[in-house]
């Protein structure tokens, strides 16, 4: 059945491109046009945690290019419940054992894993081996390398990666990234970017033990302070130096709590970061030759707020996990590059590496490049 819809489909579409498709559209049925129309794409979400319930779910209620198909967990209960909430079949659920089963199901297009980040790479590269397009979650890998390993074999299987870096499809920050690399103030002359929390949850969680983490605000909060430095300026930076702070050492004695850091970019420009679990922050401030930029709150999934020297930048908050998945679903679709490929986590992640080396060095640390 489904081999039958998809050569018709291709007979559709070739028939179409070889006839002219505006001369053919009248002679086709409904159900043929329908045919044509891109397939709206299936999604399993890997980990029904936190950020899979509160935001992934509830969005792929309003994505239009995709939808929630399936699920894994490793919690009977939760498949019980996100089934009867979310009307997911019962054939279209995995547990971590029988996950690559799902390499048999054709409702499922997109893998989209969502588990504490040690569990990264050997669901992403399970997934590419199961013939699934993956989108993995910030922050990418535990390091740099493991991020390699990731791209490498998801090319191999010739499927699409992406990271769920939503904030490139979110306007104010896409505005920043508009007068930063087209210079519409004139060139950046100072940026300082800055993104935490108070860690108010569990002294037991996976995010507190390295292993399973790979660090502390700086891996889960600073990323986004280390990228939009990168989209602002629209370059790589080449050396870190950075230092930290520890004020709770009982609760954080595992991973980093407040980190600070200084980018160097090409020509010497250098930019201040800062990352925390133990302060409110969320800023991108940007001085320009002309006059300056800026969002307060950044990096939010809502309520981000931008202002220029010219005024507010009166841009709309928007469900920016919907937006990021139904890009990532037309990419496959037409068969374009993702603005946020592996390639990109991997950018953030060899800032990061050389962020920790520069902590335990103590000393200006060069950044590896892809
Ligand atoms: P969470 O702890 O709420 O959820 C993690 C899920 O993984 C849970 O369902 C848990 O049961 C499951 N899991 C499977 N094996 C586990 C194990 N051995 N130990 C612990 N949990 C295990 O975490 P979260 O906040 O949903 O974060 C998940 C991922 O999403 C992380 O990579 C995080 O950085 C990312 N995230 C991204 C954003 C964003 O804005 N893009 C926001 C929040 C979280």
């Amino acid at each position: 059945m489904e081999i039958n819809d998809f050569s018709r489909r291709k007979f559709l579409r070739q028939l179409s491109i070889g006839a002219g498709a505006i001369s053919l559209g009248s002679a086709l049925s409904s159900f043929e046009m329908l045919l044509l129309a891109p397939k709206k794409l299936g999604i399993a979400l890997v980990g029904l945690g936190n950020y899979a319930g509160g935001q992934l779910a509830p969005a792929l209620l309003q994505t239009k290019n995709c939808y929630l198909a399936g699920l894994v967990t490793g919690t009977p209960e939760k498949a019980k419940n996100w089934s009867a909430k979310y009307n997911i079949p019962q054939k279209n659920i995995y547990n971590y054992e029988n996950f690559d089963s799902i390499a048999q199901n054709p409702d499922i297009d997109i893998v989209y894993v969502v588990l504490p980040v040690s569990m990264h790479k050997e669901f992403t590269i399970r997934a590419a081996k199961a013939g699934k397009h993956v989108i993995c979650e910030k922050p990418m890998a535990l390091n740099a390398a493991d991020c390699r390993e990731m791209i490498a074999a998801c090319k191999k299987e010739n499927r699409m990666l992406s990271i769920g870096y939503r904030l490139h499809f979110e306007p104010h920050n896409l505005e920043v990234l508009r007068l930063g690399q087209k210079q519409i103030l004139g060139k950046t002359t100072q940026l300082d970017t800055a993104n935490g929390f108070v860690y108010g949850g569990d002294p037991n969680a996976w995010r507190l033990k390295k292993a399973m983490a790979g660090g502390g605000g700086l891996m889960d909060m600073g990323i986004y302070a280390i990228q939009g430095a990168r989209y602002t300026l629209g370059q790589e930076p080449l050396f870190v130096k950075a230092t930290q702070e520890k004020t709770k050492p009982e609760l954080f004695k595992d991973v980093d709590e407040t980190v600070f850091w200084e980018l160097e970019f090409p020509g010497k420009f250098v930019t201040q970061g800062k990352s925390s679990y133990n302060n409110n922050w969320g800023s991108l401030k940007a001085k320009t030759e002309k006059g300056f930029f800026e969002l307060e709150p950044a990096y939010g999934y809502s309520g981000i707020e931008g202002r220029t020297s010219n005024g507010p930048m009166n841009l709309p908050n928007i469900n920016q996990q919907a937006a990021q998945m139904d890009d990532f679903a037309n990419c496959i679709n037409t068969k374009i590059p993702t603005r946020v490929p592996g390639e990109e986590g991997l950018k953030d992640m060899l800032v990061v590496d050389a962020i920790y080396r520069s902590l335990d060095s103590g000393k200006k640390e060069k950044i590896g490049s892809v």
